[in-house]
């Protein structure tokens, strides 16, 4: 198995662990895009948004709540952040284990928009 985040979850590789229970493991990112941004991931691997059953609606869910804590937490509630899955190429995904991200503790742009400036607001 060479899944990066399956081997977090398993401890096979480090990570600056900062929330686990039976199902979730959150952790920093290696990169970090602002004062806080953490990774919510679940112990069992799913690839991607695409993936997720409706039988996995109480773990994403819980990994929700899982950010809402860890944001408080970390203090970022109240001043605000994102909570982010991205999916697949156009959704900038990366890493092939779906992972929540909670990026805060600063204001953050707003840049969601396509690259390709063809597209047209109807
Ligand atoms: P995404 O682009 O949504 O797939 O995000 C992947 C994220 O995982 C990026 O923000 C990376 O910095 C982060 N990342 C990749 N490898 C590791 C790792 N070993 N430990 C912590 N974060 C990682
Ligand atoms: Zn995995």
């Amino acid at each position: 198995m060479e899944c990066i985040f399956c081997n977090i979850a398993k401890k096979k590789v480090d990570a600056a662990i900062v929330y686990e229970d039976k199902d979730i493991i959150a952790f920093k990112d290696i990169h970090p895009l602002a004062p806080v941004h953490i990774l919510i991931i679940p112990k069992k691997h799913i690839a991607s948004i695409n993936d997720v059953e409706e039988s996995d609606a109480g773990l994403l869910g819980n990994m929700i709540i899982v950010g809402k804590k860890l944001a408080k937490d970390l203090g970022t509630a109240d001043g605000g952040y994102k909570l982010l899955f991205r999916t697949g190429k156009h959704g900038g995904q990366e890493v092939g284990h779906i992972h929540l991200h909670l990026i805060g503790g600063a204001a953050l742009h707003e840049e969601i928009r396509p690259l390709n400036v063809e597209w047209e607001r109807k």
